[in-house]
């Protein structure tokens, strides 16, 4: 075992912390300095109105910067920035008046702004929950940039962000983390305290960002009842971007995001809601949990329209790394025998239910088939590898609930004879790192590819963790198993090497802990899953 903070000194060059001169990364902007305004604004994607700057907006009630900054989906020329104005966090209107703010930004090349590479104002509207989605083009590649808003006399703590290698680049190495599953009662954010010290390009966040629950947890209470509407979910969404760790590691460097079940309800199903709610109603509430996902996040995407809401999307990293980002909730058929007495259940291994939906499986067949990347990483929610236990114990929610789907990526992988896949998920509230073989169920098989499981920053886990592991254990293709400890996944990229470390603290019971590398281990290029200890 291996202390976090050692391992991240250890960590050569990098970019180091706001306000380290020693980032050489972000020497230049675009081109521009000074503090010359650009030309024009850069729409917010949420924008149907012009802004109301000639004219003078109302006093704000209060503070509106209380949710933080983030910023999300770099490209090598573009990132977008995000903030809300929400003076009172708690009310569906954020305590906001119902009126157009035009809010400032300003991005620059080094912690102090002195050197402004571009600025400009993009309206906050009350139809959004004031919230911006700033889509700032024309960037460097490769680069490192700070960020902040202004509005009215309150200006925005500053964010640091960075846009990806250019498409032709030969990136020598990228370094992200994996994480998910924070229910705001269960425990506090403390995997964000070890998270936001280590030199990171990117967080891929792989789900279940707020919990629906009404529950109140051993540590802090969701203050509103289960949300159904869009008032409601902004309050639930709102409260959980109050955390101070989660807003240091949203300002610490881009994200990248998809959701699981969550976000909306528990184990829904594309149109299937938990307790089978009449459709219509059922859909205006996906409509409703979609809406405020939009308005808290910083994603490369229009605002939606409806419960249909398109996120799946590619994320590149020069010839280095392709990540593919998936929804397996959305277009999903319903979990077969979810509801089966004593998890048996017979015939589960030949349903033919999808989780993807013919477009996006047919968008990622597309995607791996071209695919020229070194590393390709299948990003999305839900464990890949086969946990059956002889059909005793299946989790009908995960890829085992979809054999037939599960199978077709394999046969995929394997008769394209792809190199270097690793599957990227979470969703389970453990750690685990296993080998995945060209036959699911047949684990002698050859292997093709790894998968890594991403335990929760702070949910709790499903199960009691000991049997967990006992049972667990046992599983061939596994290589490691912690079903009792709370953290994320740091990852390594080179071009000859992938290095995983799993990070665990040592509780998310008390609101801060110290945290350690659990286990180190590696893949190497051109050889398919982990490296024998
Ligand atoms: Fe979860
Ligand atoms: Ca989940």
């Amino acid at each position: 075992m291996q202390v976090l903070s050692t391992v991240a000194a250890a960590q050569a060059g990098g970019c180091g912390s706001p306000g380290d001169d020693t980032d050489s990364d972000a020497s230049s902007g675009s081109g521009t300095t000074g503090d010359t305004p650009t030309t024009g604004d850069t729409p917010t994607t949420g924008n149907t109105t012009g802004a109301t700057t000639d004219s003078p907006q109302p006093e704000l009630p209060g503070a509106p910067f209380t949710l933080g900054v983030a910023s999300g989906d770099p490209l090598p020329d573009s990132v977008i920035l995000w903030t809300r104005l929400a003076p009172t966090p708690g009310q569906p209107d954020g305590g906001m008046p119902d009126e157009v703010y035009a809010v400032a930004w300003e991005l620059a090349s080094d912690a102090d702004f002195t050197d402004i590479v571009q600025s400009g104002t993009a309206d906050a509207e009350p139809m959004w929950a004031h919230s911006l989605h700033v889509d700032v083009d024309g960037l460097e590649p490769d680069t490192w940039y700070w960020y902040r808003f202004t509005v009215g006399s309150f200006t925005s703590p500053a964010g640091r962000t960075r846009t990806t290698p250019a498409q032709d680049a030969k990136p020598e190495r990228l370094r992200f983390a994996t994480a998910c599953c924070q229910d705001y009662t269960s425990g506090y954010y403390t995997p964000y305290q070890a998270l936001i010290k280590e030199e990171l390009d990117l967080v891929v966040f792989l789900g279940d960002y707020i919990y629906e629950s009404a529950a109140t947890g051993p540590v802090r209470s969701h203050a509103n009842p289960e949300p159904m509407t869009l008032g409601e979910y902004r309050v639930r969404h709102a409260l959980y971007k109050t955390d101070a760790d989660l807003q240091a590691a949203h300002q610490r460097c881009p994200w990248a995001m998809i959701w699981d079940d969550h976000e909306v309800e528990d184990n829904y199903a594309g149109e299937h809601s938990k307790d089978d709610v009449p459709l219509a109603e059922w859909l205006a509430r996906r409509a409703a949990a979609y809406q405020a996902y939009y308005e808290h996040m910083p994603l490369r995407l229009p605002p939606p329209s409806g419960p249909d809401y398109k996120m799946y999307h590619a994320l590149r990293w020069g010839d280095l790394a392709d990540f593919w980002l998936l929804d397996t909730r959305q277009y999903r058929s319903d979990q077969n025998c979810l509801d089966a007495p004593g998890m048996g259940c017979a015939g589960w291994q030949e349903y033919d239910g999808t989780l993807l939906g013919a477009e996006q499986e047919a968008w990622l067949d597309d995607e791996l088939t071209a695919s020229t990347a070194i590393w390709k990483l299948i990003t999305q929610q839900i464990v890949f590898s086969t946990v059956d236990f002889n059909g005793s114990l299946v989790n009908f929610d995960q890829w085992d609930g979809y054999p037939l789907a599960r199978q077709r990526i394999l046969d995929l992988i394997a008769n394209l004879q792809l190199a270097n896949v690793v599957v990227l998920s979470g969703d389970i509230h453990l750690g685990g790192l296993g080998d995945l073989t060209a036959l699911a169920d047949d684990d002698e098989s050859p292997v093709i590819a790894a998968e890594i499981v991403t335990t929760s920053i702070s949910s709790d886990p499903n199960l009691p963790p000991g049997a967990l592991e006992t049972a667990l254990d046992s599983l061939p293709l596994l290589k490691y198993i912690n079903a009792h400890s709370r953290g994320y996944v740091s990852h390594e990229l080179s071009r000859e090497l992938y290095t995983v470390r799993c990070v665990i603290v040592d509780t998310a019971l008390e609101p801060t802990s110290p945290a350690m590398i659990e286990r180190e281990a590696y893949i190497d290029v051109g050889v398919p899953g982990f490296r024998p200890a």
